[in-house]
């Protein structure tokens, strides 16, 4: 009887420390007035995180939010104790030859003045298309302006295709598919899962050990039908949820990488320094994801 109780006592403790641990993080966000069910998604995407009991970051960009009604559903976020950080004004890829950096210093400027006086909101920088710059001048142009403007790391550990998974939902939504519908959501689970699994891989060839991840989603649809699904799926797979502040404590959060262009996940970043061979570039695309989709019998799918 006392072994059996030591023994638990001695799994649950190894349990909770080889548990992998992930933040959600939630971009963009959605301009009322382009998407009529934003209000909706929204609702539906905070109802089950806070049936879930997690805490996550929005990272909202003033360009896919419109007016003032895109604002007031941000600033949701926050006073159901979420975190809000800044995806800049125009949402622009910092690796294109014509965004000039003053160009780009001042989008990120204006999402810092609309936001910073919403409750909840962390001086976090969350780099659209994770893309942190095409030449040097560019990438330690906006360092140096986080760095002033007392910023820490909004990167993300696990880099993914939901907004991909989106378009074909709202197909299939639209088309009343129910078929394809119920393939695509274990797609959909299938590749969150395997990006979760392949970048905790790289970490381990790399650092030696899991980190605290951070994982990229979007305000979208298909997180309003589906968030429920995806988060019982990670915890059935040793996946234990954490609030974005703890993740951030990870020191990989801290790193910075001098390659060029510089961007995409942390930890693909790293990778790349430690020279890690076959490293998809960009990482993540629309066209790695033809082969889960055979394999859930959707491959002939146009959009
Ligand atoms: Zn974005």
């Amino acid at each position: 009887m006392y072994n059996w109780v030591l023994l638990l006592i001695l799994s649950f403790s190894v349990t909770s420390v080889s548990a992998k641990q992930l933040a959600l993080s939630f971009d963009d966000g959605l301009n009322p007035e382009v998407e009529p069910q934003a209000a909706q998604i929204n609702h539906d995407i905070l109802t089950t995180l806070h049936q879930n009991q997690i805490k996550a970051i929005l990272f909202p960009s003033l360009s896919k939010i419109g007016d003032q009604q895109g604002l007031t559903l941000v600033s949701e976020w926050g006073k159901q104790g979420h975190r809000i950080g800044n995806h800049s004004d125009l949402h622009q890829n910092l690796n294109h030859d014509d965004v000039t950096l003053a160009a780009y210093l001042a989008s990120m400027q204006r999402g810092d003045s609309q936001f910073k006086s919403l409750q909840g909101f962390v001086q976090r920088y969350r780099f659209p298309f994770l893309k942190e710059g095409n030449t040097q001048q560019k990438r330690d142009g906006v360092r140096q302006w986080l760095d002033q403007h007392h910023y820490q790391s909004g990167a993300v550990s696990i880099d993914a295709s939901d907004w991909y998974y989106n378009q074909l939902f709202v197909k299939y939504q639209k088309e009343q598919d129910q078929a394809r519908l119920e393939k695509l959501k274990q797609a959909y689970i299938n590749h969150l899962l395997d990006r979760a699994s392949y970048y905790d891989d790289l970490a381990l060839k790399t650092l030696q050990r899991s980190p605290k991840h951070v994982l990229l989603l979007h305000v979208r649809a298909i997180n309003a039908a589906w968030l429920g699904d995806v988060i019982t799926a990670f915890r059935q797979h040793g996946w234990q949820f954490i609030d974005s502040d703890t993740a951030y404590q990870d020191p990989i959060y801290k790193i910075q990488l001098n390659i060029l262009p510089a961007g995409e996940s942390i930890l693909w970043q790293i990778a790349k320094v430690y020279g890690i061979e076959n490293l998809r570039y960009p990482a993540e695309d629309v066209p790695y994801e033809q082969e889960n989709l055979r394999r859930f019998s959707l491959s002939s799918t146009k959009l």
